[in-house]
C-alpha cells in the first residue's frame, strides 16, 4: 500500500502522525452504499469510530446517516452536514442536557436503552412541546464470537433492555403521550466476521418485531446496528470489508414486512482499514531473552491493543530486506501495557526507522489521550 512517494513524503513528516487513504475510504464507501442500495437498505455511519473532520466530510458526501452516541457527536454530525432525518442516538446514558440538545436538533430517532430512560425523554419532549421518535434497543442474548471485551448484546451487557423487560417497555409506551414508538433497535458487538452471528439476530429480530406488532405496537424501522469486522492480519490483500455477503444475509433472514426500513450502523467496517499510525523507531534495546522496539507512538496515539487485547499488522517501511528478528514493539508512555505486540518479525530495525501500525482508521485517533502530557498528534491525508 505504501509506495516509495509516499514513504518519500513521510520521511520529512514529524512522527508520530495519523495517515488517512482518501481512496480506500473512498472506495470503502462506494462498496459499501452501493451494497446496502441493492436492497434499500438505510446505513448510518457511527461516528464514534472515526470523527477526523476530512474523514466525516467525505463519508457525509455519500449521503449516508450518522449514528452517534453523544450529544457532541449529534452536534457534529449536523455541523459536517449530515441530515438531521437521518440521525440516530443510543447510548446508555444520555444526558438531560444531551436529549434536550437532540431534542432541539429535530434528529430522526432515539435509541432507547431502558424503561426509565423512556420515561426521561417523554418528560423533557412533552416540556418543550414535541414528540420524540423512538426505538426500542433490545439485548437479544446472541453471542457475537468477538473479543469479549467488546460483545454488547449478552445479557451480561449493560446495553439495551433485556427480553423479559419487554412488557414494562410496553406498558411505557402506552403512558408516554410525547413518545413516537418508530421500531426497535440492535448492537450485539464489534469486529464480526461470522455471518453465522448475524443469521442468529435475524432470527432473533423476526420474534422481537413479531412481539411488539402482536402487543399492538406497528414496527416501522428495524435497526440491526453495526460490528461488521476487517481483516486486521491482511491490511493489502483483504482491504475491504465484505459488504456483499453482510447485507446479502439481512436480505435473505430478515422478515421485511411492507412499508418497513431496514437502517444498519456501521463504524469500523467504513474506516478502519483507511487509516494507520506512522510512528519513527526512537531506541531498540537488545536484551538476552527479549528485543524492543521502542517508537515513538504509544498507547496515547492507538490504545486498541492495550485496551483490547486487539491485533494490528506492524511494518518497517525503511527496510524491504535484511535479517528478521523478533521484536517487541512498545511505546513510550510510563506503563508496562504500552506495547503494541509482542514478538512481531520485522526486519532488523534501527533508530529513525519509520513504521506503520495498519488498520488504524477507526477506535484509534479518537481515543487519543494527553495521558503523560503528550502532544495531540496530526494527521495526514493522501489526495
Ligand atoms: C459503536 C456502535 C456502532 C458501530 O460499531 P462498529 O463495530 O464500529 O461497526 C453501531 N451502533 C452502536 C449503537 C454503537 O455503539
Amino acid at each position: 500500500m505504501f509506495n516509495t512517494t509516499i514513504t518519500n513524503k513521510f520521511k520529512d513528516l514529524e512522527t508520530p502522525f495519523y495517515y488517512y487513504d482518501m481512496g480506500v475510504l473512498r472506495q470503502t464507501l462506494e462498496a459499501c452504499t452501493n451494497a446496502s442500495a441493492k436492497y434499500g437498505f438505510h446505513v448510518h455511519y457511527a461516528m464514534k469510530a472515526n470523527f477526523n473532520p476530512k474523514v466525516l466530510d467525505m463519508i457525509q458526501s455519500f449521503g449516508v446517516g450518522a449514528d452517534c452516541v453523544s450529544g457532541n457527536e449529534v452536534k457534529a454530525a449536523i455541523e459536517h452536514g449530515f441530515d438531521k432525518g437521518k440521525v440516530v442516538f443510543a447510548g446508555v446514558g444520555k444526558s438531560d442536557k444531551e436529549i434536550n440538545f437532540a431534542l432541539d436538533a429535530d434528529i430522526f430517532c432515539f435509541n432507547v436503552e431502558s424503561v426509565q430512560e423512556l420515561h426521561i425523554i417523554n418528560d423533557l419532549a412533552k416540556a418543550k412541546n414535541k414528540k420524540a421518535n423512538v426505538a426500542i434497543r433490545i439485548n437479544p442474548n446472541v453471542d457475537a464470537h468477538t473479543h469479549h471485551f467488546i460483545t454488547t448484546g449478552l445479557d451480561e451487557n449493560k446495553f439495551g433492555v433485556n427480553i423479559w423487560q419487554l412488557p414494562d417497555v410496553a406498558n411505557a409506551l402506552r403512558e408516554c403521550t410525547s413518545l413516537q414508538f418508530l421500531g426497535i433497535h440492535f448492537h450485539i458487538g464489534s469486529q464480526i466476521t461470522d455471518m453465522e452471528v448475524y443469521k442468529s439476530l435475524c432470527t432473533r429480530i423476526n420474534e422481537m418485531q413479531d412481539w411488539f406488532e402482536d402487543h399492538g405496537f406497528p414496527v416501522k424501522v428495524l435497526n440491526t446496528g453495526g460490528g461488521l469486522g476487517v481483516d486486521y492480519h491482511n491490511p493489502d490483500t483483504n482491504g475491504m470489508a465484505d459488504f456483499e455477503s453482510y447485507f446479502e444475509v439481512f436480505k435473505n433472514f430478515l422478515n421485511v414486512k411492507p412499508g418497513q426500513e431496514v437502517h444498519f450502523e456501521l463504524g469500523r467496517a467504513m474506516v478502519a482499514q483507511s487509516g494507520s499510525l506512522i510512528s519513527r523507531v526512537l531506541y531498540v534495546k537488545n536484551g538476552q531473552k527479549k528485543n524492543f522496539l521502542i517508537l515513538d507512538a504509544g498507547m496515547t496515539e492507538l490504545i486498541r491493543p492495550m485496551l483490547y487485547q486487539a491485533y494490528h499488522d506492524i511494518e518497517n517501511l525503511s527496510r524491504e530486506s535484511g535479517q528478521s528478528i523478533k521484536y517487541d514493539v512498545v511505546g513510550p508512555i510510563c506503563e508496562s501495557t504500552d506495547c503494541f505486540r509482542k514478538d512481531v518479525d520485522l526486519p532488523e530495525s534501527f533508530r529513525g526507522d519509520l513504521i506503520a501500525i495498519r488498520t488504524a482508521g477507526a477506535y484509534a485517533e479518537v481515543m487519543a489521550s494527553g495521558y503523560n502530557l503528550r502532544d495531540k498528534v496530526q494527521s495526514v491525508y493522501s489526495a
